[in-house]
């Protein structure tokens, strides 16, 4: 491994990027990575080596899963020390939960992880997959003074290099399909690739790799709207099995005010199960407290999600809950940010 020619590891999942047409039903459908690199001759003329890994059955991402997200991280586990940069191709449906949910799992991680995908299959005419993919590749090989520059999981997409758990995925149509909306983007690629030097995410690096596994998903996401009712509410939350529950509200916070909202929130609290608050907004952050209809939440125990996106509040909650984080510190602890997932 030299500085300046470093070793990426391409790891295919699945996803349009690498889809083709069933010619009979029009439908896309995963199909065999080594086509994939067929498509893409210009990989060679990269000033960088890359090795590729593909699941046996590549998924479209509405199928991931934590048992997903463990396998791709096993793979980068195991080869953590002889590569210098990863690049995950995945479906961008749910590429901001995984990548959110991989920075979770990546404790002191000192190389970049960087997921991208594409709107369109690498083979067609007008594919956004090319720029993505070379364009990713390229991020991951950034080296200064012989360490790669990113140290965190980014998601590369249309020009943009994002913290991977600050992303939402905005857009079915658009080349432009995430954003960022709390965050700044990490580097943007134009004539030059330019970098943000102050916005990366500085990882104590003296601190050895830790790889965490464990995901409770008996959690719920509710959106609150106006005329949400107790009848529809009441199983869920009072659901033996029930871990954790987050709540997207409305602006800054704020939920009904009504009894019986507030009482079941109460009775859920005082079970120990934690209820994150995060805003349905797509930018800014929660504040309870500023208005009268979140004051209570506040009292309540309910936890801030300040700016967190819902995709990282998922993967957070299930995260924490997986490590078994004591109910007594689970409020204190989700409310700090622990890779950067919230400001
Ligand atoms: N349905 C596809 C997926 O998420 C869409 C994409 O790849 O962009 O796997």
């Amino acid at each position: 491994m030299s500085a300046n020619h470093p070793n990426i590891l391409l790891v295919y999942t699945g996803g349009t990027i690498g889809m083709i047409k069933n010619a009979e039903t029009g439908a896309l459908k995963a199909f065999d990575f080594k086509n994939l690199l067929k498509n893409i001759p210009e990989l060679k003329l990269l000033d960088c080596d890359i090795e590729t890994l593909s699941f046996n059955e590549p998924i479209d991402s509405s199928n991931m899963s934590p048992k997903y997200w463990i396998q791709i991280a096993e793979i980068i586990e195991s080869h953590y020390d002889r590569f210098d940069g990863f690049v995950v191709l995945h479906g961008s449906d749910t590429m901001s939960y995984s990548a959110s949910a991989l920075s979770f799992m990546f404790e002191n991680l000192a190389k970049p992880i960087i997921f991208t995908g594409s709107q369109l299959p690498i083979g067609d005419l007008r594919t956004d997959a090319k720029e993505n993919l070379i364009t990713s590749i390229q991020m991951a090989s950034l080296q200064k003074n012989g360490k790669p520059v990113i140290k965190e999981v980014g998601l590369y997409f249309e020009y943009k290099l994002y913290r991977g758990n600050r992303t939402t995925k905005i857009n079915a149509e658009h080349f432009e399909a995430f954003e960022s909306l709390n965050y700044p983007h990490l580097a943007e690629s134009g004539v030059h690739l330019k970098v943000e030097y102050d916005d990366l995410y500085k990882p104590n690096t003296r601190k050895k790799l830790v790889v965490h596994k464990q995901f409770e998903t008996d959690i719920v996401l509710i959106k609150m709207f106006p005329g949400i009712s107790e009848a529809m509410l009441k199983p869920l939350f009072e659901c033996d099995d029930v871990k954790g529950i987050v709540i997207e509200t409305y602006g800054a916070g704020n939920t009904t005010t009504e009894m019986w909202f507030l009482n079941m929130l109460k009775k859920t609290t005082k079970r120990g199960i934690p209820i994150v608050n995060v805003t349905q907004c797509s930018g800014g952050s929660v504040l309870m407290g500023q208005y009268e209809t979140s004051t209570q939440l506040k009292s309540l125990g309910v936890i801030s999600g300040k700016d967190i996106t819902t995709e990282a509040a998922l993967a957070k909650l299930m995260f924490m809950l997986g490590e078994k984080v004591s109910p007594k510190a689970f409020k204190t602890i989700f409310e700090t940010s622990l890779r950067g997932e919230m400001s």
